[in-house]
């Protein structure tokens, strides 16, 4: 039997299933400990240091007892510290993307995903270079700066080198004032080999989401292909950090597992990050199951209700404090108003899930992934997310200037995120109204951007923004970045 431990490099051995299993019996037995919890919410808050704020986060036992805590005094104070600490590390800037459907051609069998290869009714495209610079204008169009690219597993119709190719001709396109200055990317899991050619092109965040922690659903849930190998998959970000990629994202799609499992599981997968490459992840996104061409979610039973849901997004905040989170537009407009308050720090907007989806006029759904709930415009998210007194950013400066990993990760933890991070937001979003928003949107931002320069805390970093905002008020740019 594998035994537990976070610095190995085996699948079974750091996402360790009886280690899981213990875990959610401890939280049980613990699910009442008032000490204990209230113990365990002291340990997370955040404290006052002589360089800043600082949080110890929690280990997945820790926060598994929280998730399992019913007691509704206590459930409301894990939902204000995870504000608290949302607020102390990311104030109320929330970044901005929209994810880029490159190709859904796909050799892999998953069974909650229409691009599994037996459905045959969906159509299949891959964008040719043309067709992806079309697409990245119509995202500059918009005002989106930084993007997610998808695909799906197909060795052949979509090998590393389209990828690369893809990536390349997004940087290329320079549309009016727009250009694409981040890249993620959330392709199948590859070789060493292949992660270093995407850090090569010069990519953010690779993301991929581990869909299920549990080894026997997993391999269930893809029957066939090689996503079918759960240790290859869940072994990918050691494989990705070896090829040089500072940022990983995790993710699990809630709804096709257990939600404890999946939980401890995917902070037991921090905890490895972190032991063995002294960096934990840097975003973590929360999918969950939608209706799909050929999929029903309803034929999964382990659906979660929105109040659990936003939970589980309090206790990630919680207990993995410098890592960013991310919500798509699978989640309603309702839901994700929530989940911004409570510990989402990234939100995509007007995402299109089809292959070709932002040059339609309208919505088209022959080649969707899934269903998006929010399919409001930019411009809509944008003005909303303002009138929350939230700061749309579109900044992208910590990539650029080689901020990544343990050195983004520092600057997080000694608290200077507030001189750096506040007013490159606030210059992006001024760049923003000026190109793209509508006149509505310009009046409630510009008055937002004036009010937020007071939160600047140092005075000579104050004056800059000020004056590089006003630069670009007039149309003089340098973009300047703190
Ligand atoms: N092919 C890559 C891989 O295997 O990881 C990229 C995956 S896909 C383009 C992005 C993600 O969409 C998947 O990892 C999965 O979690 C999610 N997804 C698939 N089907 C879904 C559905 N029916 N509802 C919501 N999310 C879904």
């Amino acid at each position: 039997m594998a035994i537990y431990n976070p610095k190995s490099l085996k699948a079974e051995e750091f996402i360790n299933h009886e280690e899981i299993l213990d875990t959610i019996r401890y939280a049980e037995e613990n699910k009442n400990n008032v000490e204990l919890i209230d113990a365990i919410l002291e340990k997370a808050r955040p404290k006052k240091t002589a360089d800043g704020i600082h949080c110890e986060g929690l280990t997945h036992r820790e926060a598994s007892v929280l998730l399992a805590c019913e007691i509704p005094e206590k459930v409301q104070a894990m939902y204000d510290l995870a504000r608290e600490i949302k607020l102390a590390f990311y104030g109320n800037r929330i970044v901005m993307f929209a994810p880029l459907y490159l190709s859904n051609y796909c050799v892999n069998g998953c069974v909650y995903c229409p691009y599994h290869y037996k459905n045959k009714h969906i159509a299949r495209k891959k964008l040719t270079q043309e067709e992806v610079r079309k697409e990245v204008i119509a995202l500059q169009d918009m005002g989106h700066k930084r993007l997610a690219i998808e695909a799906g597993e197909d060795p052949v119709n979509n090998p590393i080198e389209y990828i690369l190719e893809c990536i390349n001709t997004i940087y290329s396109v320079h549309h009016k004032n727009g250009d694409i200055r981040r890249v993620n990317v959330n392709i199948a899991a590859t070789t060493v080999e292949n992660y270093r050619k995407l850090k090569d092109a010069g990519i953010g965040t690779y993301i991929l989401f581990q869909e299920t922690y549990h080894k026997k659903s997993y391999e269930e849930l893809h029957p066939t292909g090689p996503k079918h190998n759960y240790d290859y998959h869940t072994e990918a970000m050691d494989r990705a950090m070896e090829g040089g990629i500072d940022d990983v994202g995790l993710g699990v799609l809630f709804g096709l597992e257990m939600y404890k499992y999946e939980f401890a599981g995917l902070l037991m997968h921090a905890e490895h990050l972190e032991a063995v490459h002294g960096v934990g992840p840097h975003t973590i996104s929360v999918p969950r199951l939608k209706r799909a061409d050929d999929i029903d979610p309803d034929t999964f039973d382990n659906g979660l209700a929105d109040d659990l849901f936003e939970k589980i997004i309090a206790c990630i905040r919680i207990s993995v404090p410098y890592t960013g989170m991310i919500i798509s537009t699978r989640e309603s407009q309702e839901v994700r108003g929530r989940a911004l308050e409570i510990g989402i720090s990234q939100i995509s907007g007007a995402s299109r899930t089809s292959v070709g989806g932002y040059t339609e006029e309208e919505r088209p759904h022959d080649s969707e992934q899934f269903d998006v709930s929010d399919q409001r415009t930019l411009d809509e998210v944008v003005n909303w997310m303002m009138q929350l007194g939230y700061i749309p950013s579109f900044c992208t400066a910590c990539y650029r200037e080689g901020r990544t990993g343990d050195r983004f990760m520092a600057l997080c933890k000694n608290g200077q995120i507030q001189n750096c991070c506040h007013p490159n937001a606030l210059m992006t979003l001024t760049e923003y109204l000026v190109d793209y928003a509508s006149e509505e949107t310009k009046e409630i931002g510009f008055d937002l951007v004036e009010k937020e320069l007071n939160n600047i805390p140092k005075e000579k970093v104050k004056a800059i923004a000020a004056k590089n905002i006003e630069d670009i008020k007039a149309s003089n740019r340098r973009d300047f970045r703190f």
